[in-house]
Parts: C-alpha cells; structure tokens; sequence
C-alpha cells in the first residue's frame, strides 16, 4: 500500500514539473514569437517611412502640425489676453482637444502602411493611435505647457530647451503596441511630441499559428509521459494484484492441503491404538476414511499440476461427437445423486438435438465446477436453473443459482488464476482460485467461451457457449 502510494505520489509530483517547465518554456517561447512579431513590424513600417519620406518627402504629419501652429499662435493670442486662470485652463483644454482631434484625422499614415504591408504580404489588419507625449504653448520666450503624458515624463525627460524639430523611432515600449513613429516638432508657437502607434488584431492568432507545431510537439510529450505514467502505474498494480494472488493461493493451498492430511494423520494414531485394531469394523471405517482423504489430497495434487502443465503446452481434448442434451442430463443426474440431493436442481434444454464435438471428460469437469459453486457459494437452500439452446452453430448453456452473487468488481477477475473474490468471509468458503479458470480454460480449448452476470445478494448466472 505504502509502495502504491508513493509511486502515485511521484508519478504526480514528476507530471506536476513537466507540465511546470513545458508552460515556462511555451511562455518563454510565445514572448521570444511576440517580440520577433513586434520587432518585424517595426521594421517594415520603418521601410514604409522610409519609403514615404523618399516619395514625399513628408512623415505623413505635415499638414496636421501647420494646423496646430495656427491653432497654437491664436490659443497664445488668447491666453494673453485672459483675465483668468480658469478661462486660461479652458483655453489649454481646448488646444490640446484640438490637437489630439487633428493628430488622428490628419494624418495618412495607416492606408499608407496598410498598403506597404499587404504588398509584403503580411497582416494588414491593424488598428492606430496617435498618443501625446508632451504639447506646450510658446509665447516668445515663454514656454506654456499644457499636456505632460505622465508614462511618458517618467520615462523620458522633456528638453524644453530644444530648438531643432527632429523624428526618431524610439526604443521598444513594453506594450502589446508597436511604436511606429514618435517625433518632436517645434516652431514659435508650440511644442509637441507624440507617438503614432499600432496594434495587430490578429497578432494572437498570427503567433498561435507560428507556434502551431512546438505548441503540439508539447502538448504530444506532455500525454506521451502521462500515458506511460499510466501504464507502468497499472502494470505495477497489476503485479501487485497477482503477488497478492500467489500469496492467497498459497496459503488456500496449504488450507486445502492440511485438511485431508490431518484427518489421515488422525486416523493413522487411531489404527494405532489396540482396542481400534480389534474391532474389525473400525478397522475397515478408518482404512476408507484415509482411502477417500487421499483420493481428495491426489486430486488436489493432480489439479495443481495439470494446471502449471497448462501453462507450459497447450492441453489435448479428445473429442467426440456427442448428443449435448443427453450429456447435460447424465451429468445433472450423477452431480444430484453426488452431492446427496443438496439443492433443487431445474433443467430446460432447447437444443434440438444437437450434437456437439467436445472431450466429455473435461466437459464434465466444467459442469460440475459451475454446479459446485453455485452450491458452494449459497447462503441459503440452493436453487439452480440449468438451461441450454443452440443458436448460430453454438449451444449456449447457462447456469444460474440464487447464491451470494459476485460484485461488479470482482467478476471482472473471477476467471483469473487463483482469483478469490474479497467480498464475505474468504474461509467461509474453501477453495483455491482455480475451479473458474479452469471452467475458461476447457471453454476456450473448445473454441467457446464463458461469461458471467450476477447481482450480489441475488444470485449468478454464468453461461457457457461452444461452437459446434
Ligand atoms: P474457488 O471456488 O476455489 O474460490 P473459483 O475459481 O471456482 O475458485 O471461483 C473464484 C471466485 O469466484 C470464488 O472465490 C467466489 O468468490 C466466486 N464465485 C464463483 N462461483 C460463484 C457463484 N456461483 N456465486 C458466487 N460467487 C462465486
């Protein structure tokens, strides 16, 4: 239990850190595909400036900054002429609006780009936006800010001093946008910096796609070891399952084997004794006595035998043709008259006098081990219904008892080597494991086959089927 126990636990642990490292490592690649997406981008729309500026010789902003001078220089006019700080806020307001408004619908950069990338023959679905990093007003010496953008002053110090317009393509920013263009522009009237960026609707998919194969290569090793888990995981139990057989078998066996034994051991010592051996009679009682216990001890032996013999050669039937519901009626017959009428035993055949090709000797031997059980395995007066049809070339024979039944469990195993079944008192009922699996056993070396349904607390039926 302990051994079952821990190899689960590890098993678990070792799926728990591969399925830890295999997301690191997928999250660590999707990064790497996103910056390469990014950094691809950024260089195509810097080949797209590039081109424009030859074309045009623009940025594509040329018109919006002429619009926000002549706006700036009457919002200069206007502020000195303001009587008050809440009419001189009003007026920053309204230029910063005004600004912003020109800056994203004066510029024709995005049909631009979006022309240069579909010509590339990359994703062209993008969506844009203008971002003031910093607009301030210029009277003469004077220098009015009116917007600071905040992440943006963190980052990079304003130089208010600065006289020269200039373009730049700035480093990498640590958003899902990509940074296209970001410039200075500067005359007597205002200052401004801003950013135009973009940001791919599809860039998940575009990605997705890109790590198509790594992400299943993944996810393929990732099942790879968890089905290898579980199938060494079962095949541990499953040994596990038969050690514990072999050790129930052995101690049933030695069970089985002390019985007959001590009861020769027994009357033995009792010949042994003088007033025994005069009485001619018990002589003769205890001399059968040790004869019938060592008949039972030999068939012992010899079952065990014959069943390690099966598991090296294949064993030899000797077949005859045979009048199926005539051998069903011998063999009910002599297992009532054998068992001193221990249970009512009801019969119903349908086999229209078939014949079938089968080793009566083994046959028999099958019949009787499902009719033992079926008395063996009873907690009250045994019924037992015994019925037979052939259908499709096949008798069919089942028989079904009104004993303990066999759980869902357990019926899965009972036709296993040495397989008891763990439900209710184990020693209340003898036996070895083996009367089942020899039932299967001599069905299948016929060609058949034998199945059970049962329902415990209810009764069993098992029914035997071979091919004729
Ligand atoms: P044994 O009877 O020697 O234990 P078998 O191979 O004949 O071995 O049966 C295997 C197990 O199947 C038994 O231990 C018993 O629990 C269960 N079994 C077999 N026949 C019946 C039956 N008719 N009713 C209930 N349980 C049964």
């Amino acid at each position: 239990m302990v051994r079952k126990n821990t190899v689960l636990t590890l098993g678990i642990i070792s799926i728990v850190i591969l399925l830890t490292i295999q997301v690191i490592i997928t999250l660590g690649v999707w990064k790497q595909k996103d910056e390469m997406f990014n950094l691809r981008y950024r260089l195509y729309s810097q080949d797209a400036l590039a081109s424009m500026s030859r074309k045009w010789g623009t940025d594509g902003f040329d018109t919006a900054r002429l619009l926000i001078s002549a706006y700036s220089a009457s919002a200069v006019k206007q502020i000195t002429e303001a009587k008050s700080d809440s009419a001189i806020q009003r007026i920053k307001d309204d230029a910063l609006f005004f600004t912003e408004k020109v800056l994203n619908k004066e510029q024709d950069l995005s049909p631009y780009l979006s022309d240069y990338f579909g010509r590339q023959g990359v994703d062209r679905n993008f969506n844009y936006k203008v971002v003031i990093n910093f607009y301030g007003l210029i009277n003469g010496d004077k220098r009015i800010p009116v917007y600071v953008n905040e992440e943006f002053a963190s980052r990079r110090p304003v130089r208010p001093d600065t006289t020269q317009p200039r373009t730049r393509i700035a480093k990498r920013r640590p958003s899902p946008e990509i940074l296209v263009l970001a410039t200075r522009s500067e005359d007597n009237n205002y200052r401004l910096d801003f950013a135009f960026l973009i940001d791919f609707s599809d860039k998940k998919s575009v990605i997705l796609k890109e790590s198509a194969a790594y992400l299943s290569l993944s996810l393929f090793s990732i099942l790879v070891v968890v089905l290898l888990f579980i199938i060494t995981y079962r095949n541990l139990m499953e040994e596990k399952r038969l050690s514990n057989l072999k050790t129930d078998f052995i101690n049933n066996m030695t069970h089985e084997l002390k019985t007959p034994l001590s009861t020769i051991t027994v009357a033995g010592r009792t010949l042994e004794m003088a007033q025994i051996r005069s009485n001619e009679e018990k002589v003769l009682e205890t001399a059968k006595l040790i004869g019938k216990q060592s008949v039972h001890l030999n068939q012992l032996i010899n079952m065990i035998l014959e069943i390690s013999m099966w598991e090296r050669t294949q064993f030899e039937l000797d077949k005859k043709k045979v009048q199926i519901e005539e051998i069903m009626n011998d063999i009910v017959t002599s297992f009532r008259t054998g068992c001193g009428n221990c249970a009512t035993l009801r019969e119903k055949y349908s086999f229209n006098g078939e014949s079938v090709d089968l080793d009566p000797v083994y046959f028999t031997t099958l019949m009787n081990n499902l009719l033992s059980n079926a008395v063996k395995y009873s907690d009250r007066e045994p019924e037992i219904n015994i019925e037979g049809f052939a259908q499709d070339n096949t008798v069919f024979i089942s028989v079904a008892d009104n004993g303990i039944g066999i759980s869902k469990n357990d019926q899965k195993h009972v036709f296993d080597k040495f397989y008891r079944a763990s439900t209710g008192n184990i020693h209340k009922y003898k036996g070895l494991g083996l009367g089942l699996y020899y039932v299967r056993k001599i069905a299948e070396a016929h060609g058949g086959d034998v199945t059970v349904s049962s329902k415990p607390g209810k009764g069993s039926i098992f029914t035997v089927s071979i091919p004729y």
